[in-house]
Protein backbone atom coordinates (compact mmCIF):
# COMPACT_ATOMS: atom_id res chain seq x y z
CA UNK A 1 0.00 0.00 0.00
CA UNK A 2 1.31 3.41 -1.08
CA UNK A 3 1.93 5.60 1.82
CA UNK A 4 1.16 8.95 1.62
CA UNK A 5 4.16 10.49 3.84
CA UNK A 6 6.37 9.19 1.91
CA UNK A 7 4.43 10.01 -1.65
CA UNK A 8 4.10 13.84 -0.36
CA UNK A 9 6.37 14.80 2.04
CA UNK A 10 5.42 17.74 4.23
CA UNK A 11 7.56 20.74 4.37
CA UNK A 12 8.66 21.52 8.00
CA UNK A 13 6.70 24.65 8.79
CA UNK A 14 3.66 22.63 8.69
CA UNK A 15 4.81 20.94 11.83
CA UNK A 16 1.66 20.00 12.72
CA UNK A 17 0.78 22.17 16.21
CA UNK A 18 -1.97 24.06 15.76
CA UNK A 19 -1.63 27.20 14.96
CA UNK A 20 2.18 26.60 13.58
CA UNK A 21 0.68 27.43 10.10
CA UNK A 22 0.70 30.88 10.32
CA UNK A 23 -0.25 31.65 6.03
CA UNK A 24 -3.08 32.59 4.32
CA UNK A 25 -2.22 30.70 1.13
CA UNK A 26 -3.00 27.06 1.35
CA UNK A 27 -0.47 25.11 -0.98
CA UNK A 28 -2.50 23.06 -2.89
CA UNK A 29 -0.60 19.44 -2.27
CA UNK A 30 -1.58 19.67 1.54
CA UNK A 31 -2.82 16.83 3.19
CA UNK A 32 -6.19 17.88 4.78
CA UNK A 33 -6.01 15.40 7.74
CA UNK A 34 -3.26 14.59 9.66
CA UNK A 35 -2.65 11.35 11.45
CA UNK A 36 -0.21 11.83 13.32
CA UNK A 37 1.91 7.98 15.02
CA UNK A 38 3.56 7.72 18.06
CA UNK A 39 5.97 5.39 18.21
CA UNK A 40 7.39 5.68 21.26
CA UNK A 41 4.15 5.95 22.83
CA UNK A 42 3.37 2.36 21.23
CA UNK A 43 6.83 0.93 22.56
CA UNK A 44 5.68 2.47 25.95
CA UNK A 45 2.33 0.83 25.97
CA UNK A 46 4.06 -2.55 24.93
CA UNK A 47 6.46 -2.46 27.82
CA UNK A 48 3.81 -1.17 30.31
CA UNK A 49 1.81 -4.31 29.53
CA UNK A 50 5.01 -6.60 29.77
CA UNK A 51 5.32 -5.20 33.02
CA UNK A 52 2.01 -6.31 33.91
CA UNK A 53 2.14 -9.41 32.47
CA UNK A 54 5.42 -10.47 34.47
CA UNK A 55 6.09 -14.11 33.02
CA UNK A 56 3.75 -14.05 30.17
CA UNK A 57 5.29 -12.37 26.81
CA UNK A 58 3.07 -10.35 25.30
CA UNK A 59 2.36 -10.12 21.40
CA UNK A 60 1.49 -7.74 18.91
CA UNK A 61 -1.89 -7.76 17.59
CA UNK A 62 -1.50 -5.61 14.14
CA UNK A 63 -4.47 -7.07 12.08
CA UNK A 64 -6.40 -4.13 10.31
CA UNK A 65 -3.17 -2.05 9.27
CA UNK A 66 -2.40 -2.16 12.95
CA UNK A 67 -5.72 -0.63 13.58
CA UNK A 68 -5.50 1.64 10.89
CA UNK A 69 -2.15 3.26 12.02
CA UNK A 70 0.22 1.85 9.77
CA UNK A 71 1.64 -1.98 10.28
CA UNK A 72 4.72 -1.34 8.88
CA UNK A 73 6.17 1.19 11.12
CA UNK A 74 4.01 -0.33 13.96
CA UNK A 75 5.53 -3.49 13.78
CA UNK A 76 8.91 -2.50 13.34
CA UNK A 77 8.37 -0.22 16.52
CA UNK A 78 7.36 -3.19 18.35
CA UNK A 79 9.65 -5.82 17.46
CA UNK A 80 12.26 -2.97 18.57
CA UNK A 81 10.40 -3.16 21.90
CA UNK A 82 11.55 -6.47 22.15
CA UNK A 83 8.07 -8.34 20.52
CA UNK A 84 8.60 -11.65 18.67
CA UNK A 85 4.98 -12.59 18.25
CA UNK A 86 2.42 -11.18 16.02
CA UNK A 87 -1.30 -11.59 15.09
CA UNK A 88 -3.01 -10.18 11.84
CA UNK A 89 -6.26 -11.48 10.95
CA UNK A 90 -5.87 -12.21 7.15
CA UNK A 91 -3.53 -14.25 5.41
CA UNK A 92 -2.93 -11.65 3.02
CA UNK A 93 -1.68 -9.22 6.00
CA UNK A 94 0.65 -12.20 7.10
CA UNK A 95 2.26 -11.98 3.99
CA UNK A 96 2.62 -8.47 3.79
CA UNK A 97 3.85 -8.79 7.37
CA UNK A 98 6.63 -11.15 6.49
CA UNK A 99 9.38 -9.50 4.81
CA UNK A 100 9.11 -6.63 7.07
CA UNK A 101 9.65 -9.50 10.01
CA UNK A 102 11.81 -12.02 8.74
CA UNK A 103 12.01 -13.60 11.82
CA UNK A 104 8.78 -13.22 13.92
CA UNK A 105 6.31 -15.45 14.40
CA UNK A 106 3.21 -14.54 12.93
CA UNK A 107 -0.42 -16.09 13.54
CA UNK A 108 -3.28 -15.84 11.15
CA UNK A 109 -6.30 -15.24 13.81
CA UNK A 110 -9.32 -15.93 10.92
CA UNK A 111 -7.98 -19.09 10.35
CA UNK A 112 -6.43 -21.53 7.34
CA UNK A 113 -8.69 -20.21 3.83
CA UNK A 114 -8.68 -23.42 1.95
CA UNK A 115 -6.23 -23.01 -0.67
CA UNK A 116 -3.69 -20.83 0.79
CA UNK A 117 -1.96 -24.00 2.65
CA UNK A 118 1.28 -24.41 0.30
CA UNK A 119 1.70 -20.65 0.62
CA UNK A 120 0.88 -19.95 4.69
CA UNK A 121 3.81 -22.70 4.81
CA UNK A 122 6.23 -21.34 2.51
CA UNK A 123 5.91 -17.77 4.32
CA UNK A 124 6.46 -19.70 7.87
CA UNK A 125 3.07 -18.11 8.84
CA UNK A 126 1.08 -20.29 11.67
CA UNK A 127 -2.07 -19.98 10.98
CA UNK A 128 -4.87 -20.38 13.74
CA UNK A 129 -6.48 -23.65 13.08
CA UNK A 130 -10.30 -22.58 14.11
CA UNK A 131 -12.00 -26.16 12.60
CA UNK A 132 -11.59 -29.70 12.57
CA UNK A 133 -11.39 -29.55 8.50
CA UNK A 134 -8.77 -26.84 8.80
CA UNK A 135 -6.42 -28.84 10.71
CA UNK A 136 -7.13 -31.44 8.30
CA UNK A 137 -6.12 -29.82 5.86
CA UNK A 138 -2.84 -28.59 7.66
CA UNK A 139 -2.07 -32.01 8.66
CA UNK A 140 -2.29 -33.16 4.56
CA UNK A 141 -0.46 -30.11 3.26
CA UNK A 142 2.85 -31.43 6.15
CA UNK A 143 1.93 -34.92 5.58
CA UNK A 144 2.65 -33.88 1.32
CA UNK A 145 5.74 -31.81 2.41
CA UNK A 146 7.08 -35.08 4.52
CA UNK A 147 7.34 -32.28 7.57
CA UNK A 148 5.67 -31.22 10.87
CA UNK A 149 4.32 -28.03 10.65
CA UNK A 150 3.87 -25.26 13.19
CA UNK A 151 0.03 -23.78 14.17
CA UNK A 152 -2.01 -22.91 16.97
CA UNK A 153 -5.35 -24.49 17.68
CA UNK A 154 -8.05 -22.07 18.69
CA UNK A 155 -10.93 -23.42 21.09
CA UNK A 156 -14.48 -21.62 21.49
CA UNK A 157 -15.19 -21.25 24.89
CA UNK A 158 -18.24 -19.03 25.22
CA UNK A 159 -17.46 -16.47 22.54
CA UNK A 160 -19.14 -18.42 19.13
CA UNK A 161 -17.37 -17.06 16.64
CA UNK A 162 -14.23 -18.57 15.82
CA UNK A 163 -12.55 -21.47 16.99
CA UNK A 164 -13.30 -25.12 17.75
CA UNK A 165 -16.23 -26.31 19.54
CA UNK A 166 -15.67 -28.70 22.98
CA UNK A 167 -16.84 -31.75 21.18
CA UNK A 168 -14.51 -31.17 18.22
CA UNK A 169 -11.55 -30.29 20.70
CA UNK A 170 -11.74 -33.93 22.02
CA UNK A 171 -12.06 -35.04 18.12
CA UNK A 172 -8.63 -33.50 17.42
CA UNK A 173 -7.36 -34.72 20.98
CA UNK A 174 -7.57 -38.33 19.85
CA UNK A 175 -7.05 -38.04 15.60
CA UNK A 176 -3.12 -39.63 15.28
CA UNK A 177 -2.64 -37.97 11.98
CA UNK A 178 -3.20 -34.87 13.23
CA UNK A 179 -0.69 -35.06 16.33
CA UNK A 180 1.55 -36.54 14.18
CA UNK A 181 1.69 -33.75 11.50
CA UNK A 182 1.45 -30.75 13.76
CA UNK A 183 3.50 -28.96 15.58
CA UNK A 184 1.00 -27.68 17.95
CA UNK A 185 2.59 -24.77 19.26
CA UNK A 186 -0.29 -22.52 20.54
CA UNK A 187 -3.55 -23.26 22.30
CA UNK A 188 -5.82 -20.31 22.34
CA UNK A 189 -9.04 -18.45 22.94
CA UNK A 190 -10.88 -15.14 22.85
CA UNK A 191 -12.78 -13.24 25.51
CA UNK A 192 -16.36 -11.79 24.43
CA UNK A 193 -16.45 -9.95 27.83
CA UNK A 194 -13.29 -8.71 29.37
CA UNK A 195 -13.42 -5.02 29.03
CA UNK A 196 -16.13 -5.74 31.44
CA UNK A 197 -13.94 -6.98 34.71
CA UNK A 198 -17.14 -8.13 37.08
CA UNK A 199 -18.64 -9.91 33.92
CA UNK A 200 -19.38 -13.28 35.41
CA UNK A 201 -18.58 -14.71 31.77
CA UNK A 202 -15.33 -13.75 31.91
CA UNK A 203 -14.76 -16.63 34.72
CA UNK A 204 -16.66 -19.27 32.85
CA UNK A 205 -14.40 -18.74 30.19
CA UNK A 206 -11.46 -19.08 31.76
CA UNK A 207 -12.92 -22.49 33.27
CA UNK A 208 -13.37 -23.86 29.89
CA UNK A 209 -10.33 -22.61 28.71
CA UNK A 210 -8.55 -24.61 31.35
CA UNK A 211 -10.42 -27.90 30.61
CA UNK A 212 -10.50 -27.89 26.81
CA UNK A 213 -6.59 -26.76 26.81
CA UNK A 214 -5.97 -29.54 29.19
CA UNK A 215 -7.49 -32.12 26.39
CA UNK A 216 -4.64 -31.10 23.93
CA UNK A 217 -1.02 -32.15 23.77
CA UNK A 218 1.62 -29.18 25.95
CA UNK A 219 1.48 -26.29 24.19
CA UNK A 220 1.90 -22.87 25.18
CA UNK A 221 -1.72 -21.10 25.77
CA UNK A 222 -3.30 -17.76 25.06
CA UNK A 223 -6.54 -16.22 26.30
CA UNK A 224 -5.78 -12.62 27.20
CA UNK A 225 -6.47 -9.56 24.67
CA UNK A 226 -5.96 -5.81 26.12
CA UNK A 227 -8.51 -5.83 28.73
CA UNK A 228 -8.22 -9.49 29.00
CA UNK A 229 -4.65 -8.71 30.36
CA UNK A 230 -5.70 -6.56 33.26
CA UNK A 231 -8.07 -9.20 34.67
CA UNK A 232 -5.36 -11.18 36.92
CA UNK A 233 -2.22 -13.50 36.53
CA UNK A 234 -5.10 -16.46 35.71
CA UNK A 235 -5.68 -15.10 32.56
CA UNK A 236 -2.50 -14.52 31.31
CA UNK A 237 -1.40 -17.77 30.69
CA UNK A 238 2.39 -17.88 28.67
CA UNK A 239 0.94 -15.32 25.74
CA UNK A 240 -1.00 -12.08 25.84
CA UNK A 241 -2.56 -10.51 23.07
CA UNK A 242 -3.47 -7.05 22.92
CA UNK A 243 -4.50 -4.71 20.17
CA UNK A 244 -6.01 -1.58 21.14
CA UNK A 245 -4.09 -1.07 24.21
CA UNK A 246 -1.03 -0.58 22.31
CA UNK A 247 -2.72 1.87 20.22
CA UNK A 248 -3.97 3.95 23.20
CA UNK A 249 -7.04 2.76 23.21
CA UNK A 250 -8.99 2.72 26.56
CA UNK A 251 -9.02 -1.34 27.20
CA UNK A 252 -12.24 -0.65 30.12
CA UNK A 253 -15.51 0.10 28.91
CA UNK A 254 -15.85 2.10 32.48
CA UNK A 255 -12.63 3.02 34.18
CA UNK A 256 -9.97 5.50 33.37
CA UNK A 257 -7.52 4.59 30.74
CA UNK A 258 -4.26 2.78 32.09
CA UNK A 259 -2.55 3.65 28.31
CA UNK A 260 -0.39 6.24 26.95
CA UNK A 261 -2.27 7.57 23.73
CA UNK A 262 -0.38 7.39 20.57
CA UNK A 263 -2.61 8.92 17.73
CA UNK A 264 -3.20 12.48 17.18
CA UNK A 265 -5.86 13.10 14.61
CA UNK A 266 -6.04 16.31 12.63
CA UNK A 267 -7.95 18.21 10.18
CA UNK A 268 -7.14 21.69 8.10
CA UNK A 269 -9.17 24.66 8.20
CA UNK A 270 -9.96 25.70 4.40
CA UNK A 271 -12.27 28.48 4.90
CA UNK A 272 -13.31 30.86 6.61
CA UNK A 273 -16.19 32.85 6.78
CA UNK A 274 -18.57 35.25 9.12
CA UNK A 275 -22.09 35.35 8.92
CA UNK A 276 -24.76 37.15 11.03
CA UNK A 277 -27.16 35.86 13.22
CA UNK A 278 -29.66 33.60 11.68
CA UNK A 279 -27.73 32.04 9.09
CA UNK A 280 -28.05 28.18 8.07
CA UNK A 281 -25.68 25.75 8.11
CA UNK A 282 -24.65 23.09 6.03
CA UNK A 283 -26.74 19.89 4.49
CA UNK A 284 -30.61 19.79 5.56
CA UNK A 285 -29.88 23.09 7.35
CA UNK A 286 -29.31 21.48 10.37
CA UNK A 287 -27.72 24.11 12.39
CA UNK A 288 -28.77 27.75 12.36
CA UNK A 289 -26.28 30.72 13.98
CA UNK A 290 -27.55 32.49 17.16
CA UNK A 291 -25.47 35.52 16.95
CA UNK A 292 -22.96 37.06 14.44
CA UNK A 293 -20.43 33.90 13.82
CA UNK A 294 -17.18 32.82 12.27
CA UNK A 295 -17.68 29.68 10.82
CA UNK A 296 -14.24 27.63 9.78
CA UNK A 297 -14.66 24.72 6.97
CA UNK A 298 -12.02 21.78 7.96
CA UNK A 299 -11.53 19.31 5.17
CA UNK A 300 -12.22 15.83 6.93
CA UNK A 301 -15.56 14.55 6.22
CA UNK A 302 -17.30 10.88 6.84
CA UNK A 303 -15.35 9.85 3.64
CA UNK A 304 -12.65 10.04 5.88
CA UNK A 305 -13.75 7.65 8.71
CA UNK A 306 -15.48 11.00 10.55
CA UNK A 307 -18.35 10.00 12.08
CA UNK A 308 -21.51 11.41 10.63
CA UNK A 309 -23.58 11.47 13.45
CA UNK A 310 -20.95 13.80 15.15
CA UNK A 311 -22.65 16.36 13.28
CA UNK A 312 -24.23 18.92 15.88
CA UNK A 313 -22.14 16.62 18.79
CA UNK A 314 -18.37 17.12 18.92
CA UNK A 315 -16.00 19.36 18.27
CA UNK A 316 -12.57 20.09 17.71
CA UNK A 317 -10.16 21.81 19.26
CA UNK A 318 -7.42 24.49 18.62
CA UNK A 319 -5.21 24.42 20.80
CA UNK A 320 -7.59 24.39 24.54
CA UNK A 321 -10.50 26.12 22.60
CA UNK A 322 -13.74 24.49 21.62
CA UNK A 323 -14.82 24.64 18.22
CA UNK A 324 -18.31 22.96 18.29
CA UNK A 325 -19.10 21.24 15.04
CA UNK A 326 -22.32 22.60 13.45
CA UNK A 327 -24.42 21.32 11.34
CA UNK A 328 -24.14 18.07 9.53
CA UNK A 329 -20.85 16.45 8.76
CA UNK A 330 -20.27 16.23 4.90
CA UNK A 331 -18.64 13.84 2.86
CA UNK A 332 -15.38 15.74 2.62
CA UNK A 333 -15.30 18.77 5.34
CA UNK A 334 -17.61 19.67 8.48
CA UNK A 335 -18.03 23.31 9.61
CA UNK A 336 -17.41 24.15 13.34
CA UNK A 337 -18.42 27.46 14.89
CA UNK A 338 -14.94 29.10 15.36
CA UNK A 339 -16.35 32.23 17.55
CA UNK A 340 -17.78 35.68 17.84
CA UNK A 341 -17.03 37.58 14.90
CA UNK A 342 -14.16 40.08 16.08
CA UNK A 343 -14.44 38.90 19.92
CA UNK A 344 -10.99 38.93 20.37
CA UNK A 345 -9.35 37.10 21.77
CA UNK A 346 -11.69 34.39 22.39
CA UNK A 347 -12.93 34.86 19.02
CA UNK A 348 -12.04 33.32 15.74
CA UNK A 349 -9.84 36.56 14.39
CA UNK A 350 -6.54 34.06 15.36
CA UNK A 351 -7.57 31.41 13.02
CA UNK A 352 -6.31 31.54 9.46
CA UNK A 353 -6.92 29.17 6.61
CA UNK A 354 -3.96 26.22 6.94
CA UNK A 355 -4.20 26.11 10.26
CA UNK A 356 -4.94 22.62 12.00
CA UNK A 357 -7.47 21.55 14.00
CA UNK A 358 -7.73 18.74 17.03
CA UNK A 359 -10.21 16.17 16.13
CA UNK A 360 -8.26 13.53 18.55
CA UNK A 361 -5.85 15.25 21.06
CA UNK A 362 -4.86 16.29 24.40
CA UNK A 363 -8.25 17.64 24.56
CA UNK A 364 -10.65 15.30 23.29
CA UNK A 365 -9.43 11.63 23.59
CA UNK A 366 -9.86 8.80 20.99
CA UNK A 367 -12.16 7.01 23.74
CA UNK A 368 -14.15 10.85 23.88
CA UNK A 369 -14.68 10.54 20.28
CA UNK A 370 -15.63 7.01 20.03
CA UNK A 371 -18.18 7.92 22.76
CA UNK A 372 -20.02 10.61 21.44
CA UNK A 373 -20.18 8.43 18.27
CA UNK A 374 -21.83 5.54 20.29
CA UNK A 375 -18.86 3.41 19.21
CA UNK A 376 -15.77 2.24 20.34
CA UNK A 377 -12.04 3.41 19.69
CA UNK A 378 -11.53 0.51 17.53
CA UNK A 379 -14.41 1.03 15.07
CA UNK A 380 -13.08 4.97 14.92
CA UNK A 381 -9.06 4.07 14.23
CA UNK A 382 -9.62 1.66 11.72
CA UNK A 383 -12.40 3.62 10.03
CA UNK A 384 -9.60 6.57 9.14
CA UNK A 385 -8.89 6.24 5.41
CA UNK A 386 -6.69 6.79 3.20
CA UNK A 387 -6.56 11.03 2.48
CA UNK A 388 -5.13 11.02 6.25
CA UNK A 389 -1.40 11.54 5.82
CA UNK A 390 0.31 9.28 8.09
CA UNK A 391 2.71 11.07 10.16
CA UNK A 392 5.47 9.04 12.56
CA UNK A 393 6.82 10.75 15.11
CA UNK A 394 9.70 9.09 18.03
CA UNK A 395 11.94 9.86 20.55
CA UNK A 396 15.72 9.65 19.18
CA UNK A 397 17.00 6.09 19.18
CA UNK A 398 18.50 5.46 22.60
CA UNK A 399 16.23 8.04 24.44
CA UNK A 400 14.32 6.29 27.51
CA UNK A 401 10.81 5.81 26.08
C1 LIG B 1 -8.44 -8.39 17.78
C2 LIG B 1 -8.08 -9.52 18.66
C3 LIG B 1 -7.22 -9.33 19.76
C4 LIG B 1 -6.81 -7.96 20.23
O1 LIG B 1 -7.90 -7.39 20.91
P1 LIG B 1 -7.81 -5.99 21.68
O2 LIG B 1 -9.12 -5.89 22.37
O3 LIG B 1 -7.60 -4.95 20.65
O4 LIG B 1 -6.67 -6.08 22.62
C5 LIG B 1 -6.79 -10.45 20.45
N1 LIG B 1 -7.21 -11.69 20.11
C6 LIG B 1 -8.07 -11.90 19.09
C7 LIG B 1 -8.51 -13.29 18.78
C8 LIG B 1 -8.55 -10.83 18.35
O5 LIG B 1 -9.42 -11.05 17.35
Amino acid sequence: MERLSEAHPVPERWSGEPGSAGTTARPSTEAEGLLTVDLAAIRANYRQLGALAGGAAVAGVVKADAYGLGVVPVAEALAAAGCRTFFVAHFGEALELRPVLPEAEIFVLNGLAAGSEAACAAARIRPVLNSIEQAASWSREAARQGARLPAAVQVDTGMSRLGLAPADVEALASDAGFLEHTDLVLVMSHLACADEPENPANAAQLGRFLELSALLPEARRSLANSAGTFLGPRFRFDLVRPGIALYGGNPFAARPNPMRAAAKLQGRVIQLRDVPAGTAVGYGHRFVTHRPTRLATVGVGYADGWPRRLGNRAALWHGDRRLPVVGRVSMDSMVVDAGIVDAAPSGGADLQPGDLLDLIGPRQTLDDVARAADTISYEILTSLGWRFERRYIDEPAGAPA
